[in-house]
């Protein structure tokens, strides 16, 4: 299945972010023997518990919800956060950065999808925050790009808008706030049932768990 998956990913140039959540270390274990070196967790306990156990070259990424006061277990080691959706979890990521020595790689969450959610940024908020005077002086965190989740729906065409309006977002945030920094560059989107949508959208990230480890 991975084999396949990356052959699709290799035509868009898209990375493949294993999700493991909720699966056990010898499953990742048997991924990482395949050659597999990113994967994603949503929680920072389970993260912290796996980080520790398998070898040191994965690139471990939290994509899920993170609470401000659990930053200081993951700030030294982690390599992306994708789930940065307020500035008090940004400035807690910089200080815990700052304490480990070190620059911490963090994407922009936005709501692009139908669902109430009290997770993810508009472009308003996002601007607000790009703007202010409190974002230049962090010196320890670096945004690298956009992350979003499309709805969860058979409807393809309202999926495929969905990730137009992130590929949207991240175009007008490059413009206006990284024109001149290379590494603004990543558009995390795309799961199990949309990735091929996402990759033909302009992804260069996807998250893919169940289609990988089975159902959980
Ligand atoms: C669980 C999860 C995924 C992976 O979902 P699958 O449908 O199993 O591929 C991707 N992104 C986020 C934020 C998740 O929580």
């Amino acid at each position: 299945m991975r084999e396949k998956i990356l052959e699709e990913l290799l035509k868009s140039n898209t990375k493949l972010v294993a999700v493991s959540k909720t699966k056990p270390i010898a499953q990742l274990k048997e991924k990482y023997d395949q050659g597999q070196r990113i994967f994603g967790e949503n929680r920072v306990q389970e993260l912290v518990e796996k980080e520790a156990a398998l070898p040191k070259d994965i690139e471990w990424h939290m994509i899920g919800h993170l609470q401000s006061n659990k930053v200081k277990y993951i700030a030294p080691f982690i390599s992306l956060i994708h789930s940065v959706d307020s500035f008090k979890l940004l400035t807690e990521v910089n200080k815990q950065a700052l304490k480990n020595n070190r620059i911490i790689d963090v994407l922009l969450q936005f709501h692009i999808g139908e669902e109430e959610s009290k997770f993810g940024l508009t472009l308003a908020k996002a601007t607000e925050l790009l703007e202010s005077e409190s974002f230049q002086k962090l010196e320890n965190i670096q945004v690298v790009g956009v992350m979003g989740m499309a709805t969860f729906t058979s409807d393809n065409q309202q999926v495929r808008n969905e990730f137009k309006s992130l590929k949207r977002i991240f175009e007008q945030l490059k413009e206006q706030f990284f024109r001149d920094q290379d590494s603004f560059k990543e558009i995390s989107m795309g799961m199990s049932g949309d990735y091929k949508i996402a990759c033909e959208e302009g992804s260069t990230m996807v998250r893919i768990g169940s289609l990988l480890f089975g159902s959980r």
